[in-house]
């Protein structure tokens, strides 16, 4: 650490005390004269170094001010591979008051610009909602705007009426903040047998601004719907929670990358935490040092030191779009995600591919059932 600053100062002390009190006299409490006082304490003190990543930050007082609707507690819980073990449980809004939840997300015509999408059909990749996109899907024979340029949005809570059409829509889900989500996150991991897929079994995690994080959401080509995102990577789900499908802090390099001309309001850090996974792991961005690391597992994780929690295995954000990690290593609690006054919630279960049905992000009609289910 910088450790010739306090022996600079401890010198400087005996000449500097008759100095030091005139200037506390003649300006109080400049900015300066905190830095000398912080200086002076620490020197006094010695170097502990206590500060820095010392591994016993309590992971629950992480959490963005505001993001947590009740103080998190502990409780008793069982994780996916049996084991009876115990869980942080917390509560949040299902419309979060820690970031702007109200788009854009489809655009009202082909020359405004709305959210994002990333589309999995011909030339797939990360995209603005602007004019250049509806002409690839034009070309590529989708049909999301009428002959004068307006935008087919539906909600897709209202959405089965027009499934039967061949007519494509922009679905933009009406929110509902009237209710909260509870989630379990088990206090020590507990790795599975093996990892599980995260772009088939959703749940990805719980973001420090105490939004839930998921995986892929549906392909417009299974199911005819665009399900847009705003320019940070998250939207409502039909039952009216907002949620993300990308990690926010560090889209803004991938929307770079892709020529997407619009930006994410979220502060961007590729390098913060942000959050925790279902299996209890943290999350970071994509950069460590600087860099990408290059010792990451199929699960985008690794064991490494880490500013909060000392040398532990975590993930890290990738820069794909979706930049979250591929699967999980770690057990999630059982009913790990809850609404605990909403039972109309449509939550993503954990419980396997299709579990998720058509309730999450999409009609879900439209389309052929989700293959594989
Ligand atoms: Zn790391
Ligand atoms: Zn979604």
């Amino acid at each position: 650490m910088t450790s010739n600053r306090p022996v600079r100062s401890r010198g400087s002390l005996l000449v500097g005390g008759a100095l030091a009190s005139l200037v506390l006299a003649a300006c109080s409490a400049s900015t300066s004269e905190d830095a000398t006082a912080t200086t002076t304490a620490s020197a006094a003190g010695e170097t502990t170094g206590a500060t820095e990543g010392s591994g016993t930050t309590d992971p629950m007082s992480l959490f963005d001010d505001g993001a947590l609707t009740s103080e998190a507690t502990t409780v008793d819980c069982t994780v996916e591979n049996g084991s009876e073990t115990t869980c942080y449980q917390v509560e949040v809004s299902s419309l979060p008051s820690t970031v702007e939840t109200d788009g854009p997300y489809c655009p009202a015509t082909t020359s405004d610009v709305g959210g994002i999408w990333v589309w999995d059909g011909e030339e797939p990749g990360l995209y603005a909602l602007d004019e250049n996109f509806w002409d690839l899907m034009t070309a590529q024979g989708y049909e999301f705007a009428s002959s004068d340029g307006a935008i087919t949005v539906t909600d897709p809570a209202e959405g089965a009426a027009s499934s039967s059409t061949t007519e494509n829509s922009c679905l933009e889900a009406t929110a509902d903040g009237t209710y909260h989500l509870q989630v379990l996150l088990p206090v020590t991991p507990e790795n599975l047998d093996s990892p599980t897929d995260l772009s088939t079994i959703s749940q990805v995690g719980l973001a420090l601004d105490g939004v839930t994080i998921f995986g892929d959401a549906p392909s417009v080509a299974d199911r005819g719907g665009l399900p847009a995102l705003d320019t940070c990577g998250g939207h409502i789900d039909p039952s009216g929670y907002y949620h993300w499908h990308f990690g926010a802090e560090s889209i803004q390099t991938n929307l770079d990358e892709a020529g997407a001309e619009v930006t994410c309001a979220v502060d961007q850090d590729v390098e913060a935490l942000l959050g925790f996974s279902f299996d209890g792991y943290a999350i970071y961005g994509p950069e460590e040092d600087r860099t990408i690391p290059d010792d990451l597992d199929e699960c985008s994780g690794h064991v490494s030191e880490t500013a909060d929690f000392g040398e532990v295995y975590h993930y890290h954000l990738t820069y794909d779009s979706p930049n979250l990690p591929a699967c999980r290593v770690g057990a999630m609690a059982e009913s790990g995600l809850t609404s605990p006054d909403n039972d109309q919630a449509s939550l993503p279960s954990g419980d396997g591919p299709g579990a998720a049905g058509p309730g999450a992000d999409g009609p879900g009609a439209g389309g052929p059932p989700p293959a594989g289910g």
